[in-house]
């Protein structure tokens, strides 16, 4: 991990977790609520985001989910486009470019993923963590709520904290299940009596109460001790990163307001620990970059309230690089930065392409190998063709081959019509007959245009064998 404690304090702190006591137990975090422009900020996304997250299942586009990952049945749909086992490169390369991107973004921009966007983050900050907030007020009280006997206070604000962080974990599953299988399937397990669907109202249960777990007890644990891009960041962050930091060339020597200031020259940072009180994985960043910063920005918010009590001016705690801090410069994009953004955009700009010229049906027609051409009644000529048609959609479909040019007619062997079954590959054979007269010797180009229920879905250009005089 990049770091950079103040020059005169120790690194002890690295010894320990904050979240873990001495004698090794969990130290609960109580973290004062935080106010401010950036909480202000993040709460707004949180709103966009939470609306998206439980709305998402409900878009429809073509009769299909806008969304959709179905892991079970390997099928995705995302922003309408269907995406099954044959676009599996397209998968493939988007989980790569997702971690690319991982990767990139984070040596760039720091954590800031975890504070704003990442859905432990959001539920945990903006969701459980506000419910907390209204029913046991701020740190202070929750604390001495805890201290507290039991009594009807205790049991009706510690009880209907606890109903309702249940109620939101139910709901939450509820609707990341309908991200798997849609809506419409989760409506028939919930209609049909339980003993159909076992398996699915046992995976409800079995997420509701992860997320409970996760929520009401485990909370920054996620991210200190469990989430691997959490684990990751030693590695990925150097000087450059930006990332929420204490200016320690400005903050220090600290010291408290009215006892030492004019006594000694010190820094900007009063050392109200306020910053400290405000963080929810209980650090204080003015020991530098630490692993369990989620970026929150709330200690941004506390210590700029601060410094505008003080009359200082904000920014003491700040998103910035360890290099800007010590050479006192704005954030700037290096070279490096400027490498790893067109790296993104690659990639972002390959399965953009991919995506857009994807096709639901793939076909290949050829003339069977070995075969010459055959004579036909009233002067035409017939050549034999392998039809082969991938289906990529998730439903069957009537495909029909009409000649474009040169005029003639093709003939399906052996059924009326080619049925191609949804996420299979289909064979066939087809006669292409031409009148004689419309031959250009001995290779005549055809182009041959596919329909798959009614509608033309590619066109295929061949050739056709003449008669050899
Ligand atoms: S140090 Fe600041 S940004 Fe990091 S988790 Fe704590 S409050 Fe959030
Ligand atoms: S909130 Fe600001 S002034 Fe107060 S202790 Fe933290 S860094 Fe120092």
């Amino acid at each position: 991990m990049t770091s950079q404690a103040p020059s005169d304090s120790s690194q002890e702190f690295r010894d320990s977790l904050g979240i873990v006591s001495k004698e090794g137990k969990r130290n609960w975090i109580y973290p004062k609520k935080p106010k401010g422009k950036f909480y202000r900020a993040r709460t707004a996304l949180s709103i966009l985001l939470l609306l998206f997250f439980f709305a998402a299942p409900f878009l429809i586009h073509n009769g299909n989910p806008v969304f959709l990952f179905n892991i079970f049945d390997r099928k995705f749909i995302i922003l309408g486009i269907v995406l099954g086992p044959h676009d599996f490169f397209i998968l493939l390369l988007a989980m790569i470019s997702l971690a690319v991107f991982a990767f990139l973004f984070t040596t760039i921009f720091g954590r800031v993923f975890c504070g704003w966007v990442c859905p432990q983050t959001i539920f945990m900050e903006m969701v459980y963590r506000k419910i907390e907030y209204l029913i046991e007020g701020d740190a202070s009280k929750q604390r001495a709520l805890k201290k507290a006997p039991w009594n009807l206070e205790k049991v009706l604000k510690k009880g209907s904290k606890q109903i309702i962080f249940w109620g939101i974990s139910f709901l939450v599953a509820n609707t990341f299940l309908m991200w798997i299988i849609g809506p419409g399937e989760l409506f028939k397990i919930v209609v049909a009596p339980p003993e159909e669907h076992l398996a699915e109202l046992a995976s409800i249960t079995v997420f509701s109460f992860v997320f409970y777990g996760v929520f009401a007890w485990f909370r920054e644990q996620a991210c200190i001790l469990v989430c691997p891009y959490g684990r990751l960041q030693g590695v990925l962050l150097d000087e450059n990163s930006l990332v929420v930091a204490y200016d320690f060339t400005r903050g220090e020597p600290r010291g408290k307001l009215r006892k030492l200031r004019g006594v000694r020259n010190l820094g900007d940072c009063v050392d109200c620990r306020m910053c400290v009180d405000v963080c929810p994985t209980g650090i204080d960043i003015r020991n530098g970059t630490q692993l369990e910063c989620v970026n929150c920005a709330a200690c941004i918010d506390a210590c700029n309230a601060v410094m505008e009590k003080t009359g200082r001016s904000k920014g003491l705690i700040r998103y910035a690089s360890l290099k800007g801090i010590r050479d006192k410069s704005k954030f700037k994009f290096s070279p490096r930065a400027f490498s790893y953004s067109a790296v993104i955009l690659l990639l972002t700009g390959i399965i953009t392409y991919m995506l857009l010229t994807r096709t639901d049906f793939e076909v290949n027609i050829l003339r069977t190998p070995g075969l010459l051409s055959q004579q036909q009644p009233e002067g035409k000529i017939s050549n034999l063709y392998d039809v082969k048609i991938t289906n990529k959609t998730f439903s069957d479909a009537t495909i029909l081959l009409r000649l474009k040019d040169p005029d003639g007619e093709i003939k399906v062997i052996g059924e009326d019509k080619m049925t191609s079954r949804k996420q299979a590959i289909t064979e066939g054979k087809v006669l292409v007959i031409l009148n004689e007269k419309n031959l250009k010797g001995i290779i005549t180009p055809v182009k041959i245009a596919v329909y798959a229920e009614g509608k033309e879905v590619d066109e295929i250009s061949t050739s056709f064998l003449g008669r050899v005089e």
